[in-house]
């Protein structure tokens, strides 16, 4: 199985799907989104670079994209249909959790929704919220609080308040 995971901001893919990405380096592909890293140019370079460092030291494909707009119609879907995945049966696709209410987390769920139907794919969703029914303990939740710390700049996310929310992940699939 091959899991296209769209992650609107860089970190979103290591809140929501860090066990599969520790356990499946290989056959994960993340997907982030320019426009949706910053406020400004270098912000947005900023936090990109940031999770180009961290795909390479977890070992998982990354690639960034523009916005949601033309995803739809993204070649990158077909060339992994036909060349990793070896059928659209063999694609899972996952999107932060379809009631987040997050505008950007919004955009992405609405379009990887529509990829899903389009392609045939599995369709799933992971959380980044710790109250979601779907969550349970992370199986590393120290191998995920380092994950996180590369992102130096998201730090209040690790550093401020005892939610510890490194210790909990949830995703689940839709039939
Ligand atoms: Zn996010």
């Amino acid at each position: 199985m091959i899991y296209v995971i769209l992650a609107p901001h860089p970190d979103d893919e290591i809140i929501g799907c860090f066990e599969l990405i520790k356990e499946n380096p290989k056959d994960v592909v993340v997907v982030h989104f320019k426009k949706y890293a910053g406020n400004t140019e270098e912000m947005r370079r900023f936090r990109i670079n940031e999770a180009v460092k961290v795909a390479d030291k977890y070992g998982f494909n990354h690639t960034v994209r523009d916005s949601v707009i033309t995803l739809i119609v993204d070649d990158m879907f077909w060339k992994i249909v036909e060349n990793e995945a070896g059928g659209k049966e063999n694609v899972a696709i996952l999107v932060p959790d379809l009631r987040d209410n997050h505008e950007h987390h919004r955009l992405v769920n609405s379009a990887g929704y529509i990829i899903a139907k389009r392609y045939g794919f599995r369709f799933g969703e992971y959380t980044t919220r710790m109250n979601t029914e779907y969550v349970r303990e992370c199986k590393y939740p120290d191998e995920k609080l380092e994950a996180i710390k590369m992102y130096k700049s998201q730090s209040w996310l690790w550093e401020i308040g005892d939610a510890k929310w490194w210790i909990f992940e949830g995703r689940r699939y839709y039939e």
